[in-house]
């Protein structure tokens, strides 16, 4: 399962810790990805109290990093080894063995 560490950031950010993401956009729409938009909302039904975050790239790094020195999992698969590969109506989610920690789950001793 892959995290949702933009979700973790825009969380802590606002103060909302049980806010769900309602959406997101890159910024910028066109050109390299340098951060994120989301939406938060109380919840998933009607989406009320939508709130808009902003969140740098380097946020998300952070959190990446975070992730891993907090709970010593791979922050590309969130210790489950297993990486998010695709969706297909007919099949629905795909997955394969993550590459970053290679499918152990833990997160990779950099030197
Ligand atoms: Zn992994």
């Amino acid at each position: 399962m892959r995290p949702d560490h933009l979700l973790s950031v825009a969380r802590r950010k606002l103060g909302r810790p049980t806010a769900v993401t309602r959406a997101w956009e890159c910024i910028p729409f066109d050109g390299p990805t340098i951060g994120v938009c989301l939406t938060l909302a109380d919840d998933a039904e009607s989406f009320p109290n939508r709130e808009d975050v902003l969140i740098d790239k380097r946020e998300e790094d952070e959190e990446k990093a975070r992730f891993e020195r907090e709970t010593g999992k791979c922050h590309r698969c969130g210790g489950d080894g297993q990486d998010w590969a695709g969706w297909n109506h007919g099949t629905g989610h795909r997955w394969r063995p993550c590459k970053r920690c290679g499918a152990s789950g833990a997160a990779p001793v950099r030197p």
